[in-house]
């Protein structure tokens, strides 16, 4: 029986173990693939305070190193279900069922893929899907994004601070995003739209992206455009699948937590990108894990007083 069972080993996840363990509880974190979650996929990390730049895989192993020291014990498994039971959690994995009297969700999220052809080819060469990552890479370039939400039309804006030029394609004629959103998006010289359009490929050599083919929706013309980078904001999809008969999360799989990181259901807390949130970065996951860490003794003391 574990005071607490972390499920996902992203930085949410890490410093969530880290505080708990720090508290001297029985903390367990499970993982089913490689620890330090989607920061793993980028080479340059250029916004974590402290370092001028480090690689995704050296700050995880940064944040790693020290859970050892204080006890966590590292479970391999992928989560199917939970189980509340009074007091008692029951985390079903594949192979095991483990029992807590805590559990902290920090599965992540997934950006969703375009699936057009050349997406995967020149993903991290000139295909981003985070513009406050990536963007000072691309520094008076013309740039092309996917998309019409609140994240697409926003990261276009935040875009043009170093971009020559970018174009948002959208799919219908008129954005999802929010008024005030689009209206500063309008008001931007820097911005252009095509609409009613889709990406049909992104092409480049064998380095990096140098054009996009794009097809009008309703007149079925395919154009051709020279592009420096391709920005895909189509949507988030949370990992909660395995949560989503807990009556945690809204109506697209966020889970919903108060500024504690408390859900719902006692004893049930919840960290990072999984959360209904604003910004989603290693910096907010690692605050979110702090505070779920710290908020697993508080509600320990009060539950066995
Ligand atoms: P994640 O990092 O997604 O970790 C979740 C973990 O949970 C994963 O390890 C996953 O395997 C595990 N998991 C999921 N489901 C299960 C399950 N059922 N059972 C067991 N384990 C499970 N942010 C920045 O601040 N700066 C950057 O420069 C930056 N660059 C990025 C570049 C790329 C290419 C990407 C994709 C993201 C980048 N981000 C960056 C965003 C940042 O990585 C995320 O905001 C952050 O990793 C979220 O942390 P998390 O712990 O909430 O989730
Ligand atoms: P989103 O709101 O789901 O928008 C996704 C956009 O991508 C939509 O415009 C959609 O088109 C388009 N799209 C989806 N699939 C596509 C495809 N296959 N090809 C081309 N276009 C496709 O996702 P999001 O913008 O990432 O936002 C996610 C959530 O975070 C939302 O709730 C959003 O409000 C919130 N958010 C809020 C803020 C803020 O408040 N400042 C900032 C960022 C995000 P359609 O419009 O035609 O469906």
């Amino acid at each position: 029986m574990y005071d607490t069972i972390i499920i996902g080993a992203g930085p949410a996840g890490m410093t969530a173990a880290l505080y708990a363990a720090r508290s001297n509880l029985k903390v367990a974190l499970l993982e089913r693939g490689i620890y330090g979650g989607q920061m793993n996929n980028t080479a340059d990390i250029e916004n974590y305070p402290g370092y001028a730049a480090i690689s995704g895989p050296e700050l995880a192993e940064k944040m790693f190193e020290p859970l050892e020291k204080f006890g966590v014990e590292h479970l391999f498994g992928q989560l199917v279900k939970i189980e509340l039971d009074g007091e008692v959690k029951k985390v079903i994995t594949e192979d095991e069922v483990l029992e807590a009297s805590t559990v902290v969700l920090a599965m992540g999220a997934q950006h969703r893929l375009l699936g057009v052809p050349g997406e995967e080819t020149y993903n991290s060469r000139g295909v981003s899907y985070c513009a406050v990552c990536d963007g000072a890479f691309f520094r008076d370039q013309d740039l092309l994004v996917v998309g019409g939400g609140d994240s697409a039309v926003e990261e276009a804006i935040f875009l043009t601070q170093f971009a020559k030029s970018v174009t948002i394609v959208h799919r219908r004629d008129e954005l999802r995003a929010q008024k005030i959103i689009q209206d500063r998006a309008f008001a931007n010289e820097k911005i252009s739209f095509i609409w009613d359009s889709v990406v049909e490929e992104i092409q480049g050599d064998e380095l990096k992206v140098q054009s996009v083919r794009i097809r009008n929706v309703k007149t079925s013309q395919v154009s051709e455009h020279a592009f420096g980078g391709v920005f895909i904001y189509v949507g988030l999809d949370p990992m909660s699948e395995s949560v989503s008969d807990l009556g945690i999360t809204d109506e697209a799989g966020w889970i919903e937590t108060n500024d504690l990181m408390e859900t719902k259901q006692a004893g049930v807390f919840a960290v990072g990108d999984i959360r209904k949130k604003h910004l989603r970065q290693i910096t907010t996951a690692v605050g979110d894990g702090a505070i779920a860490g710290q908020q697993v003794y508080n509600y320990l003391l009060e539950h066995t007083k």
